[in-house]
């Protein structure tokens, strides 16, 4: 099995690099936090010194890091690429800007390396249980070649295009989430106000042509569906402040291609209002708290 370096090992890369372990790569990590690193020498990787050091003597680099600054600083002030063995596929499934994914694409491709940026989408629910969906943008060979790292970590593995194509397609995905999120929230407040049932809203939206992956899995009031994230103090799941990170990056990606999103510019109007109020550490379903600073 190839050896994979990793880069960025918290809530989301430190799941996804457990899985690849389990299923027989060898991985050197490296993380800022000397915690998290312990975490994944303790399941059995090796720690590597710096960000240069995990990516010498692998095959793959993969990066899971917060944002565009984070991975431009890797790729382009840390030197990762001049440190890598020739061959090295490089792989950044972190959610950032089209314009960062471009512009390390390109730094890689200067010195004759692979890039694929592979966003993901499941959460660290998705993480854990290596049911993740990726978006890959690069080169068909690199996608190819990506397969075998891929399916240790996720379920549905897509190729969307050129360089920065699969961060274009995550991004599209969480502002229309995002919209649907703040749009079923409204309905969900007005119907109740209105004296019907939240449950009675949920069962026949479901069933209509409201119906969504949001309102089945991140229903927003407490109790109009068993089982989701706002019955439990709406403990993340997907923090709203993750989701802001997201819908700023859509707004981003409206200018660069020149597109009108009103309603993706009203989510982050809302979501950034939202945690304003100092819910960015809530899941992203409590946007209803905006709507009605009522529920609990
Ligand atoms: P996180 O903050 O838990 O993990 C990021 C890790 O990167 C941290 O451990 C941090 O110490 C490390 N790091 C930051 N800069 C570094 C550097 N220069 N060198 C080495 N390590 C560095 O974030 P997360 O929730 O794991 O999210 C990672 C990415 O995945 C983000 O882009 C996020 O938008 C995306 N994402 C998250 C979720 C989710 O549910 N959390 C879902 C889908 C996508």
């Amino acid at each position: 099995m190839p050896k994979i370096g990793f880069i960025g090992v918290g809530h989301m890369g430190g799941p996804m690099a457990r899985n690849l372990i389990k299923v027989g790569h060898s991985l050197k990590v490296y993380d800022l936090s000397e915690v998290a690193v312990n975490l994944m020498v303790q399941s059995g990787a090796e720690r590597a010194a710096s960000t240069q050091d995990a990516a010498k003597g692998v095959e793959y680099v993969i990066t899971m890091l917060p944002g565009g600054g984070d991975v431009r600083e890797v790729f382009l002030n840390d030197g990762v690429v001049g440190a890598a063995d020739q061959g090295t596929l490089f792989i950044d499934s972190s959610t950032i800007d089209v314009e960062s994914a471009v512009t390390v694409h390109e730094a890689a491709s200067a010195a004759g390396f692979e890039m694929l940026d592979a966003p993901v989408s499941g959460g660290t629910v998705g993480a854990d249980n290596a049911t993740l969906t990726f978006m890959c943008g690069g080169a068909k060979v690199a996608f190819d070649r990506a397969q075998i790292v891929l399916e240790g970590m996720g379920k549905s593995i897509f190729h969307c295009g050129e360089r920065g194509q699969g961060q274009v397609v995550k991004i599209c995905n969480n502002m229309v989430a995002g919209i649907i999120a703040l749009a079923t929230s409204e309905a969900f407040v007005m119907g109740e106000k209105l004296g019907v049932d939240r449950r009675v809203l949920y069962d026949i939206m479901s069933t209509s042509s409201a119906n969504s992956w949001v309102l089945n899995n991140a229903c927003p009031l407490p109790s109009g569906v068993p089982g989701v994230v706002a019955n439990n103090g709406f403990k993340p799941g997907f923090m709203a402040k993750l989701m802001l990170k997201d819908l700023r990056l859509s707004q981003a990606a409206a200018q660069l291609a020149g597109s009108a999103t009103p309603l993706g510019a009203a989510a982050a109007a809302a979501y950034q209002q939202h945690i304003n109020n100092g819910h960015g550490d809530l899941d992203n379903s409590s946007i209803c708290k905006l709507i009605d600073p009522e529920i609990e």
